[in-house]
């Protein structure tokens, strides 16, 4: 969620876009492109179902739209000109690919010696057991450089969402609600998380819808959360909904793209505390035996949380109890 459109395009954007776009495929900003384009409606109509609002104004018309655009939040690229040197970004970027080269030379180095022995082994691959260790040792030293824990643990401070934004348009300067999504910073994560990159859009682009129909959802009786309420909730909160229901969404869209809900986990270990909040929830439910009944308490909290305005953590936490026990009776 980001409250307001403070991402200029700016010379900082730029830099940390030549620093990490040298390892991009060509195509990622049309890859990005088309699954949003792809995936907007169906996932629009899940929400709807799942979360039981309508993104539509009276007219009915499709409201909060979606837009790809270049660059990164201000926050991702501080971290990335932190560590301006394209050489280190280049093994951060092929950090995959390492992983692999290394599991290979492990299997040849151990095997060499019945490889050694094979007499159809070609003339050319004989006796290299010693290349291939020294192979391995190199993988092994820039493997760790590019295990790029110091750059990250920029990143797991980061209190924003690191690959979209949703703008609620508080404010007649802000205009209506919208969503962004950073195409650049989804092609960096999907290289180190290790997915692909229409997984992670999709996963994103759910989490950023999951903040729009929290806040401009209409319930059955038209009601909205009230702007004060949706941007003085708690992170927890806010993050937590928009992350819980990227999870459901993800375990629906399986059948139909098994790698949404792989990338949506790959994702976690980079992000801060309130974007784990949601698996709180599911173990409050599952300590008082209702794991199975999740998804209705979560939605059926969120409409009492939502008439109630700003919402504190603790606050959800009691209310969500209070909601299972209602369920329950
Ligand atoms: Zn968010």
């Amino acid at each position: 969620m980001d409250f307001f459109d403070e991402n200029e395009r700016n010379k900082d954007h730029w830099m940390a876009a030549e620093l990490i776009l040298p390892f991009f495929p060509d195509d990622t900003r049309d890859r990005v492109t088309i699954t949003v384009q792809q995936y907007n409606n169906i996932v629009r109509d899940k929400l709807r179902k799942e979360m039981g609002l309508r993104l539509a104004d009276k007219e009915s018309r499709i409201s909060v739209p979606v837009r790809v655009v270049d660059g990164f939040t201000n926050e991702v690229v501080d971290v990335i000109n932190k560590f301006a040197d394209q050489i280190r970004w280049l093994l951060i970027g092929a950090k995959e690919k390492l992983a692999g080269a290394k599991e290979g030379l492990e299997f040849l180095v151990e095997h060499w010696w019945q490889l050694e022995k094979w007499d159809r082994l070609p003339r050319e691959a004989r006796n290299s057991v010693s290349a291939l260790e020294t192979s391995l040792n190199v993988v092994n030293v820039l493997s760790k450089i590019s295990e790029m824990d110091q750059v990250f643990d920029g990143v797991k401070q980061i209190q924003k969402d690191i690959l979209g934004a949703y703008f609620p348009g508080v404010g007649y300067r802000f205009g209506p609600p919208r969503i962004e999504i950073y195409w650049m910073a989804i092609g960096l994560f999907a290289r180190v998380a290790g997915v692909s990159i229409e997984d992670l859009t999709v996963a994103a682009l759910v989490h950023e819808l999951g903040h729009a129909y929290s806040h401009v959802g209409r319930d059955i009786d038209g009601r909205v959360w009230e702007d004060s309420g949706f941007i003085g909730s708690d992170l927890e909160v806010v993050e937590g909904l928009a992350q819980f229901y990227t999870e459901e969404i993800a375990e629906e869209l399986r059948p139909r793209a098994p790698g949404v809900l792989l990338a949506y986990e790959a994702l976690l270990p980079f992000l801060a505390p309130p974007y784990h909040a949601h698996k709180r929830w599911k173990e409050v439910l599952a300590e008082r035996g209702v794991a199975n009944r999740c998804k209705e308490t979560v939605r059926y909290t969120l409409i009492r949380a939502r008439q109630r305005g700003a919402i504190k953590n603790k606050e959800w936490e009691e209310l969500l109890v209070q909601t299972c026990q209602t369920l329950r009776t």
